[in-house]
């Protein structure tokens, strides 16, 4: 393990011009590594390295199969890693060592998905009558700023870079400060496939200064961002400035509706996946569980039981795929989690099992069941990012509807049961970019992600995705 670790600005790894932060194994709270900071004026150079490529049409030039060839090449090039950058993966985010792989293999995918998607982003023709022969065709904006959040760095990164190189963009990643490190793949595959040097540069810097300079560049022609909303709201107003699009990927405080028919022994394994995945560190997490009250009892017994069986510990430890959770990603992120705990009881909230720190060194909270949550609550209300299930009953299918859909954000939602109909409606009535049928996280790379309200806007993933990185011209020919 090396102790420094640099950016990568226009083909070179360089130090950063606002010096370096300690990078901490949040499993052991040990520092593992420095890693350079970039400030304004190396901002600025990463802008322009990719304004120079995008400006020297290299990459829009190439056959889109040529290019969807290299952008699956650089998939390829992190799966080849996986062992290495697992376990760099692990020890700065705190998950385990398995769920670090299978982090990879989903960033692989996005590489091997937009490289397919590449040639096939084809405009049309509009018939305007004789005389006339009119066509779309799609461009790419030119520099891409992907602004990246820590609880996964690298598919989030992966999902971005793909679809805006597939495109023909030019990108620049401003990683998170808190799990930097194992970003540098990303430079390494761009440089093994061939890519020029400038087409893909790898930042990390503090989020006020690097992250605000790229977000507020006069020369990015298009922001994609994953991260809270208070930043997004920034983001946003820095992008309105410079009227360039961006794609907000922002929180959630997803709900599942479980029904009296719902099949609760199935349920526990998206119990497990739903809210302790990631230590619950995911912007689609299960957060909320609405059940009818019929069944409330039982649901919090299995909830209980699948909390318990929870091995927790450093993610280093833990290779093997099974029911393991490791450390969240700070310190600072633990004990927000615990204090929204000990808020919610102090509102009047059970803590059903978990809820404390963990007395081992590193950032553990115990997997943790909340009942008697209330609709108005905090913790009902607000992102926890932590492995902290609410769950709340409901009398019939419009409270179930209404307790779903009241809070301000819209990622998605949940619903379980054996009647169609009701699964149906429920895929109707949720105020969601996605819902799910009787298996939470079911859908793919394939499948568009993003959120209604407060979640944000744009898609990425699917098809839907690769609109955000091209822009429509259309061409209107006068026969004479
Ligand atoms: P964050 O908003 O604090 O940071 C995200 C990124 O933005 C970091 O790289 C940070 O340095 C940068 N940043 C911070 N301030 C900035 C500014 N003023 N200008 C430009 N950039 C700035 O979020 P986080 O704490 O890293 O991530 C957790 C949040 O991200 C949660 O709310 C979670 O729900 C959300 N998230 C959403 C998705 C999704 O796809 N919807 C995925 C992962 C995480």
């Amino acid at each position: 393990m090396k102790d420094y670790w640099q950016n990568y600005v226009d083909g070179d790894w360089v130090d950063g011009g606002a010096g370096r932060v300690d990078v901490v194994n949040p499993g052991t709270g040990e520092v593992l590594a420095a890693q350079a900071l970039a400030d304004e004026a190396d901002v600025d150079r990463a802008v322009a390295a990719a304004k120079r490529v995008h400006e020297s049409g290299v990459l829009p030039a190439m056959r889109p199969v040529e290019r969807g060839r290299l952008v699956q090449a650089m998939g390829r090039y992190l799966l080849e890693h996986a062992d290495e950058l697992a376990r760099l993966l692990t020890l700065e985010q705190g998950k385990p060592l398995w769920e670090a792989h299978k982090e990879i293999q989903g960033a692989a995918r996005y590489f091997e998905y937009y490289g397919n998607q590449a040639e096939t982003v084809e405009g049309r023709s509009i018939p305007l009558g004789q005389g006339y022969f009119d066509f779309t065709h799609y461009e790419p904006y030119g520099v891409s700023a992907q602004i990246i959040p820590w609880n996964y760095p690298l598919e989030m990164t992966a999902r971005s870079l793909s679809a805006g190189l597939a495109t023909g963009n030019a990108c620049v990643i401003k990683t998170p400060e808190l799990t930097p490190l194992s970003n540098y793949i990303f430079a390494e595959a761009a440089e093994a496939v061939g890519l020029p040097k400038g087409a893909v540069n790898i930042l990390c810097g503090w989020g006020h200064q690097a992250g605000a300079a790229l977000s507020g560049h006069r020369h990015v022609n298009q922001i994609v961002f994953t991260g809270s909303v208070k930043t997004g709201i920034a983001i946003a107003t820095a992008a309105a400035a410079n009227v360039v699009p961006c794609v907000l990927e922002l929180g959630g405080k997803s709900a599942a509706i479980v029904h009296d028919d719902a099949d609760l022994e199935a349920f526990e394994n998206d119990i497990r996946w739903g809210i302790y995945f990631n230590s619950g560190q995911v912007c689609s997490a299960m957060s909320r569980v609405i059940v009818h009250e019929s069944r409330h009892d039982e649901l919090i017994g299995r909830a209980e039981a699948v909390a318990k069986s929870l091995s927790v510990g450093p993610g280093i430890d833990r290779g093997e795929a099974g029911l393991t959770m490791g450390a969240m990603v700070s310190e600072a992120q633990r004990d927000r989690a615990a204090g929204m705990v000990s808020d919610a009881e102090r509102q009047g909230a059970r803590v059903v099992t978990g809820g404390r720190k963990m007395n081992i060194p590193g950032a553990f909270l115990e997997p943790t069941v909340m009942a008697d949550v209330r609709p108005e609550m905090t913790i009902a209300q607000e992102e926890v990012f932590g492995p902290v299930l609410s769950v709340l009953p409901f009398k019939d299918e419009e409270d179930a509807y209404a307790i779903a859909n009241g809070t301000e954000y819209g990622l998605v939602g949940g619903v379980f049961t054996r009647d169609l109909d009701r699964a149906t409606r429920a895929a109707q009535k949720i105020r969601a970019g996605q819902v799910f049928v009787n298996e939470w996280f079911a859908g793919g790379v394939e499948t568009p992600f993003g959120g209604y309200g407060k979640s944000g806007y744009g898609r990425e993933k699917g098809r839907e995705a690769l609109w955000n990185y091209v822009q429509t011209k259309n061409v209107a020919i006068s026969i004479r």
